[in-house]
């Protein structure tokens, strides 16, 4: 044990023995392999009352769970340990200038999260597993994720002037088509038409809102779906398959989206690939996940000696990943949550939380569960070609 974390044990111990219920862990030069000790949070219970306020009336009891806040930023931290995913009463992780690059698809094990604070890292997306914590399932109330280099990253800020005008429209006519309202500032927009498709998106929802829910429009807009990417779809081996999009990795890369309006989608793009769909997984795949809940991936691998098929190899090179990201040899599909080992399609879909647009990255174990969450919630006809 080296003497930071024996250091990190001895004073998490001794808060943990007086049920404190802070852990200000702010620039203490800890790094993942540091934070093993963070079960011990587990052991604390809620603060006993006061007796002279709060001691409760005959017949009632007093919760033993307390609300725990977890402040690690600016530290080293470069991944999330599993440990902390089992600190099931944490309300508030505070994570900021940490070197993540990605978030684990566990962290909607952290069911009581009220605040979750990403802000400086170096995310590419965030799992679609967050929806899970953001309401009606979860008690997300603050997400901060600016100062990452997210897939085009979009304050919606920029949009106030057009979101003010628009919606003084809307409230004054609600009969008014949306695009009729939208259109024109697209094609006035000419060199930044690709820029002023964001907006369209986030007035789009916005409209909507205020169609649906009235004045109350803009607090309906958390969490709504604004925009979506093609279907990447990769074949057994996890290759992308010829034709199919590429999956945007960062801010630089250009990228097709596209806006699902009530007049049809309105696509940066052509998108006319998609593989027929099957739900059925893999003779290689199925033959790995049972041998995988046997041996490990190296012990295959030595059984197998030097003739590894190509699927096979590439599988287990996965599985390997999938322990390495997220704990464990498979991974639950994001849209029906069964086990798989190589994702089969994966997409971003933007979703407009707390006035930012965040990227959400789904991946599915089938390519029917891609076409099946389009067919569903995704774009249906596209009726304009930028
Ligand atoms: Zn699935």
């Amino acid at each position: 044990m080296g003497l930071r974390k024996t250091e990190l044990f001895r004073h998490l111990s001794c808060q943990v023995e007086n049920n404190a219920t802070c852990y200000d862990l702010k620039c203490a030069a800890l790094n993942a392999g540091d934070l093993e000790c963070l079960g011990r949070l587990n052991q604390v219970i809620a603060p006993i009352p006061d007796p002279g306020l709060e001691m409760p009336v005959e017949g009632q009891y007093r919760s033993m769970v307390p609300q725990l806040v977890l402040e690690l930023d600016g530290n080293n931290i470069n991944y999330l340990p599993s440990v902390l995913f089992s600190v099931e009463n944490l309300t508030f992780l505070s994570l900021a200038r940490n070197g993540l690059s990605y978030l684990p698809s566990r962290i909607n094990r952290l069911r009581n999260l009220k605040s979750l604070v990403l802000t400086s890292n170096r995310l590419g997306s965030l799992p679609a597993s967050l929806l899970d914590l953001m309401s009606p399932r979860g008690k997300l109330e603050r997400l901060d994720v600016w100062g990452n280099p997210f897939v085009d990253n979009k304050d919606v800020s920029e949009y106030n002037e057009y979101v003010s005008l628009f919606r003084s429209r809307l409230l004054m006519d609600s009969s008014l088509e949306v695009s009729h309202v939208l259109w024109p500032l697209f094609e006035g927009a000419g060199e930044r038409q690709k820029e002023c498709l964001w907006a369209i998106a986030f007035l789009h929802a916005q409209a909507q809102a205020i169609k649906e829910q009235g004045r109350d429009g803009e607090l309906l807009l958390y969490k709504r779906s604004v925009a979506f990417t093609p279907i990447t779809y990769y074949d057994l081996a996890g290759q992308k398959m010829k034709g199919s999009k590429d999956l945007p990795q960062s801010a630089e890369d250009t990228f097709e989206f596209v806006i699902r309006t009530d007049r049809g989608d309105f696509a940066s793009t052509k998108i006319d690939f998609a593989p027929p769909a099957s739900a059925a997984p893999s003779l290689v795949e199925l033959c790995l996940r049972s041998v995988l809940k046997e041996e490990s991936p190296g012990e295959v691998r030595r059984l197998l000696s030097q003739e590894i098929p190509y699927a096979v190899d590439k599988g287990l090179v996965f599985a390997e990943d999938n322990v390495a990201e997220q704990f464990s040899l498979t991974l639950s599909c994001d849209y029906c949550s069964k086990e798989y080992i190589v994702p089969r399609a994966a997409f971003i879909e933007f979703r407009v939380f707390d006035f930012e647009i965040i990227p959400l990255k789904w991946k599915v174990c089938s390519w029917q569960c891609a076409q099946e969450w389009h067919d569903k919630f995704g774009p249906g006809k596209t009726f304009r070609l930028v």
